[in-house]
């Protein structure tokens, strides 16, 4: 890799709002991320989402609502 032609890339630490840091490749050398992967719904509280998207789903066949 020559040096001149690539941006400036670093080893960017993340710190995340939920107290977490990780270290990731950036052209920034320190982020502040609201979610993270160790916080985020997707990871975390998959679950818990499935089961609320259910109830909805029951909720909204219960009342004839088509959403
Ligand atoms: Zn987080």
């Amino acid at each position: 890799m020559r040096e001149g032609i690539h941006p400036e890339y670093f080893q960017a630490k993340v710190v995340c709002n939920c107290g977490n840091e990780f270290v990731t490749g950036s052209v920034k050398p320190e982020l502040h991320v609201e979610i993270c992967s160790k916080c985020h719904p997707f990871y975390t509280g998959q679950q818990k989402l499935t089961n609320a998207r259910g109830r909805i789903d029951k909720f909204n066949r219960k009342y004839g609502v088509n959403a």
